[in-house]
């Protein structure tokens, strides 16, 4: 029987690799990040079995081969839509094409949220970026700021603060919310101006960004606005999980993980799991993601013994 999986990332992969090492066919679709996130960040030495770290997309493009070594089937596309009304479900791709299954793996990931300002996507590309590492090396000797006080933000701004010649921390409450190390972090490194009680309202710039507005301490007595020259505005307030195109169907939070039976990955729809950060709030780990993979992949395999 032919399972689909939505998703390449070490969930994805690592489903393909059990659903194809137990004899069934997944075919695999891609998604618009190739990879996942993971591709997006350059050394990743916390996962297993790498004593040296390895190079993030070395590690997806292994994960993939791997996949494909036990009969999996890559797809390039994008699932657009879904319909899980009832059984076989059907998954419609970006070129029209759609897909029927009885076997659906959710491995769509999370994506980097925004603030939400219309400048945000008329700077896109030119001083906006929600990846540190995948961007910051344009912006080598210049000033940049990240937004958010999170673990991400605390590393995207360290991260920033080996190649931009000043990063400021934008941080909207009176303290970061990162861990004690991160936060260390950024207090020790001298390049890095921490903003507290600060949001960005706006950018400016003729030919990309040149700057932000700025309000301080929003809402209180001593409210006041500023401009901050800056070349680049990184965006690290989190994620949110790519579960959109399945929520008239399979039940979320109201973040919009998708929710699962306790630790496994079954949904609230039979033959349909979900693995990896599109089902994870708490963790959102590579190995994490793996480990998820293995698992819808090992109930999937009993679900389809269970079917005529
Ligand atoms: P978090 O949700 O932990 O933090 C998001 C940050 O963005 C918060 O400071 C939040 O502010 C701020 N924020 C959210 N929305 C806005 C907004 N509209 N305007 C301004 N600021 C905003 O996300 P992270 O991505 O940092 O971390 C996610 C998880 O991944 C965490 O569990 C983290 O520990 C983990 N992680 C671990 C790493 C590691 O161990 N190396 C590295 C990166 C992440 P507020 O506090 O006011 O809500």
């Amino acid at each position: 029987m032919n399972a689909i999986i939505l998703g390449s990332g070490p969930a994805g992969y690592t489903a393909a690799i059990y659903l194809g090492r137990s004899g069934h066919k997944a075919t695999v679709i891609e998604g618009l990040q190739p990879g996942g996130q993971l591709t997006t960040t350059t050394i990743v030495e916390n996962f297993p079995g790498f004593p040296d770290g390895i190079d993030a997309n070395e590690l997806m493009d292994n994960m993939r081969q791997q996949a494909i070594n036990y009969g999996a089937e890559i797809l390039s596309n994008t699932a657009e839509k879904a319909d899980l009304s009832q059984q076989p479900y059907s998954i419609t791709l970006d070129n029209g094409e759609v897909l029927t299954t009885n076997v659906l793996i959710i491995a769509t990931g999370a994506s980097a949220k925004y603030l939400g300002l219309s400048d945000e996507q008329k700077y896109q590309g030119m001083g906006v970026s929600a990846c540190a590492t995948c961007d910051g090396f344009f912006y080598r000797k210049k000033v940049v700021a990240v937004v958010g006080g999170g673990d991400t933000a605390c590393e995207e701004a360290t991260y920033l603060a080996g190649l931009a010649q000043k990063v400021y921390l934008i941080v909207r409450k009176p303290y970061l919310r990162a861990t004690q190390t991160m936060q260390q972090r950024v207090m020790d490194n001298e390049k890095i101006e921490v903003l507290f009680e600060t949001n960005v309202t706006g950018l400016y710039g003729d030919d990309g960004v040149e700057g932000a507005h700025l309000v301080h301490r929003k809402g209180e007595a001593d409210e006041h606005t500023s401009d901050l020259p800056i070349s680049g505005l990184f965006l690290a307030i989190g994620h949110k999980p790519n579960s959109d195109i399945f929520k008239p169907w399979i039940n979320t939070d109201e973040q919009g993980y998708i929710i699962t039976d306790g630790p496994t990955p079954r949904t609230n729809l039979p033959g349909v799991f979900a693995a990896g950060d599109v089902a994870d709030p708490l963790y959102r780990q590579a190995i994490n993601a793996a480990a998820s993979g293995c698992r819808a992949a090992i109930e999937a395999e009993r679900y389809m013994q269970t079917m005529p």
